[in-house]
């Protein structure tokens, strides 16, 4: 669904679904796990599933958890402190999630990312195949940061800007961000009688972010302020982001049947408008890929992928996940876009047809070299 605007309207079309769970709704106020909200949201998350939508949980609740198995009086201030509550914490979350999953007849998957994985472009690219080949197979990916390896240099730091950079990873179609806040207002709702839920958001304006203010509970590492920096990540990759309370019960049923429940936060341009842009005008070029012109022809008149049929020369050295310019055979670069092989592997398979790539380089990631969607033309 790369070229449709999701809103609430349209919403239970979404295919691909984000949801991102915060410490303070998995939790009771002693640290311990709320079992029967996470059965409940659980339960949720398999019937979408069952509806054929593909689900990606974002769930944090690690260090709250180790730190009440740990039987810690408070969160932990030290780096290992926090790690070594977060080892145990994980391992306690994913062993609840099987279980509660399992009674729902899903499987699920343990994905830990830190900050290297969202902007090296090869463990990007990686890290998207294997979420796509979980998807494949009807599997629910569990992601978490990877708290015990990931130091302040290299964290994410918060679950809501984690959700968004897997959200815009997955290419997913909607982001959900559950918390103990149920959407954005006017003003602090703790302290002012008169603030108002915001019910859409169109601009990220300057206002907004001011008046998101900081961290607000204790339990979680996100308040507001996460929530508007994870907004600003999803609009700008062309997904739309729900803010809603993880407190209300059937709260993603009712969000997927367009109810008008917490805040959205609407995209300007469609995920394919926005990614055609930055492939015109914001990419970094390396190498060049020269096709025959039967090939360009496809391509331009027919709106096709390009494939390794096509491919007439490779210059310079590339890899997998780099824009590289597509020239025509009179030296005109007719398109550019994202390469799914390196430059070795492209100069091996030049000229041949899909069926026979796989024979010759053991595997077969993708069909095509250059996927339409990560492909812009420019004559
Ligand atoms: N990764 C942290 C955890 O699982 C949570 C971070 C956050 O709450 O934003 O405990």
């Amino acid at each position: 669904m790369v070229g449709v605007l999701i809103n609430r309207a349209n919403l239970s079309s979404a295919k691909r679904i984000v949801i991102k769970i915060g410490s303070s709704t998995l939790t009771h106020k002693t640290g311990k796990l709320n079992f029967s909200k996470i059965e409940n949201l659980a339960r949720q998350i398999a019937d979408l599933v069952n509806q054929g939508k593909e689900v990606i949980l974002v769930s944090s609740g690690a260090i709250a958890v180790g730190v009440a198995r740990l039987g810690l009086s408070e969160r932990p201030k030290t780096i290992p402190g926090k790690q070594a509550a977060a080892a145990v914490g994980q391992g306690i979350l994913m062993h609840t999630y099987e279980k509660i999953f399992a009674d729902y007849g899903q499987i699920v998957a343990q994905i830990l990312l830190t900050k290297a994985d969202a902007v090296d472009r090869k463990r990007y690219t990686n890290c998207k195949n294997t979420f796509m080949a979980l998807l494949a197979q009807g599997v629910i990916p569990i992601v978490n940061e990877n708290d015990v390896v990931a130091v302040d240099e290299i964290k994410i730091g918060d679950n809501d800007t984690l959700s968004a950079i897997v959200a815009s990873i997955v290419d997913a179609d909607v982001l959900i961000i559950l918390s103990d806040i149920a959407g954005l207002y006017t003003a602090n709702p703790q302290v002012d009688p008169d603030a108002e839920l915001v019910a859409e958001v169109t601009d990220i304006t300057i206002e907004i972010e001011k008046s998101a203010g900081g961290a607000g509970s204790t339990v979680g590492t996100g308040g507001m302020a996460t929530k508007i920096q994870a907004a600003k990540i999803a609009v700008n990759s062309g997904i739309s982001m729900l803010i809603a309370s993880g407190e209300q019960k059937d709260i993603i049923a009712k969000l997927m049947q367009g109810e008008d429940l917490g805040t959205i936060f609407l995209p300007k341009e469609t995920k394919l408008q926005f990614r055609k842009r930055w492939l015109a005008f914001g990419a970094r070029l390396k190498g060049k890929i020269i096709v025959d012109q039967g090939c360009e022809k496809a391509l331009i008149e027919r709106g096709s992928s390009l494939l390794s049929a096509g491919i007439v020369s490779v210059e310079a050295k590339f890899d997998i996940g780099a824009t590289v310019p597509i020239y025509n055979v009179f030296g005109r670069e007719i398109a550019r876009g994202l390469v799914n092989f390196n430059s070795q592997e492209l100069e091996m398979i030049k000229g041949l047809k899909s069926s026979e790539v796989e024979k010759l380089l053991g595997h077969k990631a993708y069909e095509e070299v250059i996927h339409r969607d990560n492909m812009v033309i420019l004559v």
